[in-house]
């Protein structure tokens, strides 16, 4: 903003020109400036005001900044400029006063910079001018561009006294006021007089009549007025007389009064005195300041110097500014060819990326410290630890000071530190494996080239040997292994063991030997290991206590099992000795019915055959529990029909259900014709749960009921059901029922009879037929049970209708009278109840008491058929068969088993023996009706 003191004289005159608009730079003491509390003053307000005066135009003087003050006349904003340079360029802008004052212009550069001494050493720098000045032109003119402008000369100073610039323009006369302002006329010297400007007034181009006004109205000034102002404003009048020749002026003085002169001469000494106070003040002043800066340039030097670690002064891009270094060898390029490098193109990529988070860090925080680059300098590996802080300052430009320490030692003795920790570590690791190692539950040796390196405590304890004994490999092979032949396959097979690890991961699978311990006892053990190195460990694990349970274990199964086998023989046997007698008595009961008897007779003889098969059933149903359970059962495979079974049970009960009022059902209607299995098993399975339903009924019904429940091309899930309306049984006693020997009521006081086996028998014949059985009942409610089995589908010839026991006794009398036949028994009831059952059949039956009778008669004797028992004196029926078979009459002579051996495992021995068909006793007269006449009737 321009002031505008109001300096003129309201007093209009004729003429054109009744105000004036001068316009001067504000910068320039003591011609023109701002006092302290920013007031314009100086010599030309003074001379201004003067003219203004003198010549009754209205005045306004405007001090601005020299930019500023040549605008405003360009824009005709005002009339006059001041103190203006006559320069080349100016020539077409402006018409110029005479000069009317020299004043150098000089170039000034920090005291730290030398060898300033001409235009041409300016070249490269950046040099510091006002806004306008007219040095900027006389630099251009000289090639000189690199200029930076500031508004003022006290921006100018301030920018170099913050190392901005280092070189700048100035006018030596308000230079040298502005410096010492400024304080730093210290920092900054006279380089060299640029050149020599002279002070003009100047107009507008063309405004000639303006500035003939001014010029004329400058001659109304007298040389004394102007000498006073000089007086006041420069201590001393000046150079004047050069351009205002006043010739009277110096005449004058010399003819003044001596006493004026005296009196002038004692106030300039008062001056001079004054000022010289005022310059020594001012020179001490300045010595302290300079002794200052000085004392702190060698305090931050001497700091500099002690300081070890290497510094560096970057920008924000990492480029190098500064460097300081005390170890120049520290440092990765030398310090000159560090300077306005980057980092990036100085240090290696990881290091210098460190470098440059650092900075960024610092910038963004203030600081950073701790991060370690590693360097390799001089062929040597070296540690650097950073500490980054963001420069204070007023530049405006961003800088980071970056300390770097060597830390290579302290590094060093970490690392070695950390080794000897590594390795108290590893040793205190070794310690404790070997205490392991000798400690492992396990024996283990480890060798080494046919050297037994280390063994463990346990396989001390467990062989006797120490290291010395087996301290070579063939060593241990000898005294472990003493028999030569046993060594030799020992050897052998651990060697191709060894071979097979080589090739398959090194591991050894474990075999077994027999090892002799050092006190001669041997041990069982499992030898395995892995090749390890070049060397091998050996683990063995004793089984000799295994060994000694397995063994004790065989010696009990092998108990268990001729426990068994005695149990099976004693089972053979009462079963062979119950049928024996029952044989008799039965066949008896049965020959006895044929003859005529009274009714009481009649009835009591039935009596002795329901006994007799009541105690036949029960000795059939421990006889097949325990095959059950011994496995021995096999199933028959055959095709059948499966309503035959049903109805034959259905006959069974029917005379049971009848007496006892109960109402018999059967249903089968959804079952194939023709299924394939063990049809006198099932039957079985169904009459136990049949003749249960009676037994536990009082009252109702009973149902027989069988269905399919799913089935296929080849096979059908087939379930047999038996309802009742009788007792019912508790859920809690439901589940032990299929048990052995398992009754509801087991009391001595129990209403039913029986031994407890049906339903044990029933569930497990259904299982062996793929199936199961179950029950669902409620006391009161009456029972379920059923039983379900996986049988075959698809038709196999069905054997032709089967004869009847009576329709057989006639065919043979009719087919087969005075045929043949040779009985083998031992037993003299048994041969009285067989001749008197074949009595009836026409048959011509010879005896033999034995085998070898047998094998004696037959040689002779030509017989249609052979009856013959198995267990007889002397000659048994399986080898008399057998030597039967050898003569050639008898090659093809059906020869039946009749024995009170009724196993499945007896039928098989018999047929094996070269029998061809078998009839248990106690015989049943029908089934041997039947078998007789099939076997008369076979074609041989
Ligand atoms: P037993 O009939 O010879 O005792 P079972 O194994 O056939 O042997 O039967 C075992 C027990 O199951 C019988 O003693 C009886 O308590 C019970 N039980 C079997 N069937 C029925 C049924 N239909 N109603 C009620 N209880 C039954």
């Amino acid at each position: 903003m321009a002031v505008s003191p109001s300096l003129a004289v309201a007093a209009p005159r004729s003429g054109p020109v009744t105000s004036l608009h001068v316009v001067s730079d504000e910068n320039y003491p003591p011609y023109l400036f701002r006092n302290a509390e920013g007031q314009v003053e100086g010599y030309l307000v003074d001379l201004w005001q003067l003219w203004a005066t003198r010549n009754h135009v209205k005045l306004t003087l405007t001090a601005t900044n020299w930019a500023e003050a040549q605008k405003m006349i360009a824009r005709g904003d005002a009339d006059v400029i001041d103190m203006i340079y006559r320069t080349p360029a100016r020539e077409s802008l402006y018409d110029f006063s005479a000069p009317y004052a020299d004043l150098p212009v000089a170039i000034y550069t920090d005291t730290s910079i030398g060898g300033i001494s001409g235009v041409t050493t300016l070249k490269g720098f950046q040099i510091g001018v006002q806004d306008g000045d007219a040095c900027i032109e006389r630099l251009q003119s000289n090639g000189i561009a690199t200029l930076q402008n500031y508004r003022n000369y006290t921006d100018l100073i301030a920018a170099a006294q913050r190392q901005e610039i280092k070189v700048f323009c100035l006018d030596e006369v308000p230079a040298n006021f502005y410096l010492y302002k400024a304080k730093a006329q210290g920092d900054f010297r006279k380089a060299f007089e640029l050149y020599k400007g002279q002070f003009h007034r100047a107009v507008r181009k063309g405004n000639l009549d303006t500035l003939r006004l001014v010029e004329e109205g400058m001659k109304s000034i007298t040389t004394k007025e102007e000498a006073a102002l000089r007086k006041k404003w420069f201590g001393a009048p000046v150079d004047l007389g050069e351009y205002r020749a006043y010739a009277g002026w110096g005449l004058l003085g010399l003819l003044s009064v001596g006493s004026l002169l005296l009196l002038w001469n004692m106030t300039l000494r008062r001056q001079v005195s004054a000022k010289t106070t005022t310059l020594k003040q001012t020179l001490a002043e300045l010595k302290a300041a300079h002794q200052a800066v000085k004392d702190a340039k060698e305090s931050l030097a001497a700091t500099l110097q002690a300081i070890p670690d290497l510094l560096f002064e970057f920008d924000a891009e990492g480029r190098y500014l500064d460097v300081f270094a005390n170890q120049e060898t520290l440092l990765a390029a030398s310090k000159a060819s560090l300077i306005g490098k980057n980092v990036g193109a100085v240090l290696p990529a990881e290091a210098s990326r460190q470098v440059l988070v650092a900075i960024e860090h610092a910038l963004a925080t203030g600081s950073d410290y701790g991060r370690v680059i590693e360097l390799e300098i001089g062929g040597q590996r070296r540690w650097f630890e950073l500490s980054a802080t963001r420069k204070a300052g007023t530049s405006p430009e961003a800088r980071v000071l970056v300390l770097s320490r060597d830390i290579t030692q302290r590094r060093e003795t970490e690392q070695a530190l950390q080794q000897a920790r590594d390795d108290a570590l590893l040793a205190e690791r070794d310690r404790h494996f070997r205490a392991l190692f000798t400690a492992a539950p396990v024996a283990v040796l480890y060798t080494r080239a046919n050297v037994a390196d280390s063994i463990n405590q346990r396989f001390i304890d467990l062989f006797g040997y120490r290291e010395e004994d087996i301290a070579n490999l063939d060593e241990w092979w000898l005294r472990a292994y003493p028999d030569p032949g046993y060594r030799q396959w020992v050897m052998s097979t651990w060697q191709s063991a060894v071979d097979r690890a080589a090739s398959t991961g090194g591991k050894v699978q474990s075999l077994e030997y027999r090892v002799t311990c050092k006190d001669g006892t041997t041990r069982d053990l499992l030898i395995g290991g892995q090749i390890f190195g070049d060397g091998f460990i050996a683990t063995f694990t004793d089984i000799t206590p295994l060994r000694e349970t397995e063994a004790a274990l065989k010696d009990a199964k092998d108990a268990a099992d001729a426990a068994n086998i005695a149990k099976s023989e004693f089972l053979a046997n009462m079963s062979h000795e119950i049928r024996t007698p029952m044989n008799a008595i039965l066949g008896y009961a049965y020959t006895l019915k044929r003859t005529p008897l009274q009714p009481e007779q009649i009835g009591r003889l039935g009596k002795i055959e329901d006994a007799g098969r009541h105690l036949l059933a029960i000795i059939n149903d421990i006889l097949d529990i325990s095959k059950i359970e011994a496995g021995k059962l096999v199933l028959e495979h055959t095709s059948f029909q499966p309503g035959t079974i049903i109805d034959y049970v259905h006959a069974l009960i029917a005379d049971g259900a009848e007496a006892k009022g109960l109402h018999l059902t059967v249903d089968y209607h959804d079952l194939p014709d023709t299924l394939q299995g063990d049809p006198t098993r099932l039957r079985q399975a169904l009459l136990n749960l049949a003749s249960n339903a009676v037994k536990f009924t009082e009252a109702g019904s009973i149902a027989l009921l069988a269905s399919t429940l799913e089935s296929d091309d080849s096979s059908a899930l087939v379930r047999f059901e038996v309802r009742d309306t009788g007792i019912g049984i508790a859920p809690a006693s439901q589940r032990d029922l299929f048990q052995p020997f398992k009754q509801v009521d087991a009391s001595t006081t129990r209403r039913y009879g029986g031994t407890g086996l049906g339903l044990a028998i029933t569930q497990r014949l259904a299982r062996l037929m793929g199936g199961d059985a179950g029950v669902v009942s409620a006391p009161g409610a009456g029972s379920t049970f059923w039983f379900t089995a996986r049988l075959g589908i698809g038709e196999l010839p069905a054997p032709g209708p089967a004869l009847t026991g009576a329709t057989a006794e006639e065919n043979i009398r009719h087919l087969h009278a005075g045929a043949r036949v040779l009985l083998v028994e031992d037993d003299l009831v048994n041969q009285e109840v067989a001749l008197e059952l074949l009595g009836d059949t026409g048959l011509q039956v010879d005896v033999a008491a034995n085998g070898r009778l047998a094998v004696d008669r037959a040689a002779d004797t030509d017989y249609a058929l052979i009856l013959m028992d198995m267990q007889m004196p002397e000659m048994g029926g399986l080898e008399a068969t057998a030597l039967i078979r050898t003569l050639p009459r008898h090659r093809a002579t059906p020869i039946i088993a009749m024995t009170a051996n009724a196993f499945d495992e007896d039928r098989q021995r018999c047929l094996q023996s070269g029998m061809n068909d078998f009839v248990a006793k106690p015989v049943d007269p029908d089934l041997l009706f039947t078998t007789l006449a099939r076997w008369l009737s076979a074609p041989g």
